[in-house]
Parts: C-alpha cells; structure tokens; sequence
C-alpha cells in the first residue's frame, strides 16, 4: 500500500437547505445538501411531512415535487 493515497478526512459541517446542520463525515470541511434526515419524508413519515404544512408546501414548490 503506497502511502498518501488517502484523501484527508474531516467531520464535516453539512448545511441542508432546510436550515438543519449536523455533522458527518467526508472528505470536505463543509457540504451543501438539498434534503436531509429532518426534511426527507423518508425519515420524517408521510404523516409528519403533512402536519409541517405551509413550510413544506413551499419546500415542494422550490425543487418541484408537487
Ligand atoms: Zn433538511
């Protein structure tokens, strides 16, 4: 195994476009995302999703998911 090969490895600040941050790993010191496991219906549950009302309707709209 030669040495080097390895990009560099950070915890890395991910910023969703839903406002939320969390941290993860990655080979970048920050990351951009659209979805994450707090907007993501496949987390929150289609009931949830539905109780967030107006904030997800937009959301909907903005990537066009109506
Ligand atoms: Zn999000």
């Amino acid at each position: 195994m030669k040495k080097g090969i390895h990009p560099e490895y950070y915890e890395a600040t991910v910023r969703c476009a839903c406002g939320n941050t969390f941290k993860s790993g990655s080979t970048k010191q920050e990351l951009r995302v659209e979805i994450c496991s707090e907007c993501h219906p496949f987390y929150t549950g289609q009931q949830r999703f539905t109780e967030r009302g107006g904030r997800i309707e937009k959301f909907k709209k903005k990537y066009g998911m109506d």
